[in-house]
Order: C-alpha cells, then sequence, then structure tokens
C-alpha cells in the first residue's frame, strides 16, 4: 500500500517545532487504517505523531456516518457532558465580561444545549454534517459545517472557546490553535482537551492505552501542549488532567488486561471486580453509575455539583488520561 512505502522514513521535520530529529515509536494496527499506523516522537518538543497520513479528505471523510463517537446513547453524551461542564467551564462562570460561548467539535450538541442553560450565549462548529444536524434539529443550534479553519476569518469573536477530543485529530495543531486564537476576543479564554501522552495510563499500557485509536494524529503531553499553544501566542492560565466516565473503571481498562487474561477464566471476573471495587469514586464513575437521561436532568446534576466543588480533576499532570489546558489571548 501506498502509505507502507514510506514506513521507515521520518517526516522532513517535526510539524510543531520544525526540528528533524523524530524517533519512531510504534507501528501499529488498526481495522479500517490502510497499512500500519506508525507514531514518532520529535526528540525536541515532544509531540508524538503519525506519519506517513492518508491525505486530508480521506481523513475528513472518516467523520461522517458511522464514526463511534457519534452513536453513543443520550444517556452516555448527558453524563460526558455534565462532566465536562462541570470540570472545565464551570471554573469559569462570572469571571468573564461577555458569555459567548464557541465548542469546536461539538458532535450533537449535548455540551451546549447544556452551556445554554447555564447562561451562555452558544455556537458550534462540527465536521460532521450528520452530527451538526442532529444538533440543529434536537437542540435548535447555531452550528457550522466544517473545521475551525474554514469559518475562522469570518465569525464573531468569543469570549471562550472550549475543544474537547479535537486536537489530536487534526492534520495541523499549529493552524488549529491559530484559529482559535482568532475567534477569541483579547483577554477571551480557550479549554483544549486531549488525550494526555504524558499520563501513567499511558506508560503503564504502552500499546495498549486506551488513547491510541486510527483517528489520533497528534498525542501532546504538558509540555508539549503548552509550547504549542505558547508559540500560537496564548497565555497557558492552568492545566490538569482528568479521566473520562468511559475509562474510568479499572475493570475495563485494556492497559490492564494482561494481567486478568493470565488467571484462570473463574478467576477473572473476581479479578474485575476487585479492580472495579478499587477503581477511586470520583465524578466520572458517579456519572457512570447514574447518568442524567435528558437535558433537566442534566442541569439538575450540575447545579448540585458546581455546589459541592467535586474534586474530578487533579492538578497532577499525570492520574488522567486526559490532558486539559487553560489559555488565555
Ligand atoms: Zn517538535
Amino acid at each position: 500500500m501506498m502509505l507502507d512505502q514510506n514506513l521507515a522514513k521520518p517526516p522532513r521535520g517535526c510539524e510543531l517545532c520544525g526540528a528533524n530529529v523524530a524517533r519512531r515509536l510504534w507501528s501499529l494496527h488498526f481495522d479500517g487504517y490502510p497499512g500500519r499506523f506508525s507514531l514518532w516522537q520529535c526528540q525536541c518538543c515532544g509531540v508524538v505523531f503519525n506519519w506517513p497520513r492518508q491525505p486530508s479528505e480521506a481523513i475528513h471523510d472518516q467523520y461522517n456516518g458511522d464514526y463511534y463517537v457519534f452513536s453513543s446513547p443520550p444517556e452516555r453524551c448527558w453524563g460526558r457532558a455534565v462532566q465536562t461542564y462541570v470540570s472545565l467551564l464551570g471554573p469559569l462562570e462570572g469571571r468573564c465580561p461577555g458569555n459567548r460561548l464557541l465548542d469546536v467539535g461539538c458532535a450533537q450538541g449535548h455540551l451546549l444545549a447544556l452551556a445554554r442553560g447555564r447562561g451562555w450565549c452558544v455556537e458550534g462548529v462540527e465536521i460532521s454534517q450528520e452530527a451538526a444536524a442532529s444538533a440543529s434539529a434536537e437542540f435548535d443550534l447555531t452550528i457550522r459545517v466544517g473545521t475551525l479553519e474554514d469559518h475562522a476569518s469570518h465569525i464573531d469573536p468569543f469570549n471562550v472557546v472550549i475543544s474537547t477530543d479535537v486536537i489530536e485529530h487534526v492534520t495541523s495543531p499549529q493552524r488549529f490553535v491559530q484559529a482559535i486564537r482568532q475567534v477569541l476576543v483579547p483577554g477571551g479564554w480557550a479549554i483544549v482537551e486531549t488525550p494526555n501522552w504524558g499520563g501513567w495510563w499511558r506508560r503503564l499500557g504502552g500499546r495498549r492505552w486506551l488513547g491510541l485509536n486510527r483517528f489520533h494524529l497528534f498525542l501532546f503531553d504538558g509540555q508539549s501542549l503548552s509550547r504549542l499553544m505558547e508559540d500560537c501566542g496564548l497565555a497557558v492560565s492552568e492545566m490538569r488532567s482528568s479521566t473520562s466516565a468511559s475509562g474510568v473503571d479499572w475493570a475495563w481498562r485494556p492497559e490492564l488486561a494482561p494481567l486478568s487474561n493470565r488467571l484462570p477464566a473463574g478467576l477473572q471476573w473476581r479479578a474485575r471486580k476487585l479492580l472495579s471495587w478499587a477503581t477511586p469514586r470520583n465524578l466520572g464513575m458517579a456519572l457512570n453509575q447514574n447518568p442524567p437521561r435528558n437535558l433537566d436532568e442534566a442541569l439538575v446534576r450540575v447545579e448540585h455539583l458546581l455546589a459541592v466543588r467535586p474534586e474530578n480533576y487533579t492538578s497532577s499532570r499525570l492520574l488522567g488520561d486526559n490532558l486539559a489546558v487553560w489559555v488565555r489571548a
């Protein structure tokens, strides 16, 4: 296959820092990806990236139709929206001079609907036509179809831009962050969340890590993410890590599977029970066990959770699967 022919050749230079010192880490196989999926790491800035890569059109096409994130049941979408709102947007409530909020990669609009219910004036950008149509139809939201880079030059600026689980999918993180900066008012906030290459789940799991799949073209740790933000003119204010509801139960972590798989079949379920029991009782776990079923229930949960200030996010950059950074224009 065409992608395989260049597998051993490094890219000409790191797309983030320009250095010519990339080292190949792994060659992986993923269903639906042509050939092998090679991950390299820049030895200068630390960013991890897939190379060689499919053409941009092929990458964009894979988000239409049956992209797995868009087929989640509503409870899971509301659970995730509540967790995201409470952890990432909650801390900015009342701290911005205006209330215009943009969600980049808004999927079916659950977070936007929730944020509007909390008083934000919301809009979204979404690459999948189907997901955007669903967001508009179900919640009557303003969604622009395409990438942020497509729209950045002709939309009114926002006080806050949030983007979760997007930057690892884009073909140029630099252009993506520049577009975020372009749509922020001076002093506006952006929150970017992405899988945490520097986290201990990745260190423990290696190529079994939950954060690896054929859609993730760039992976960051705290240092490479900060550097990218600062290179694009955004000042890093805070950085935290967390684990989202879907990965929170240790019984189902792929990184731990080799341990329990070595046990006799009769003991495997006991091992899983033990791992479940050992999982810290955090917000993701609570939302998994008792997810909100609709917008009203989600709003009630947010109100309650913001009042009790849950310790969902840790200031450690190591503990969680995801890394979130708060930056200012
Ligand atoms: Zn680099």
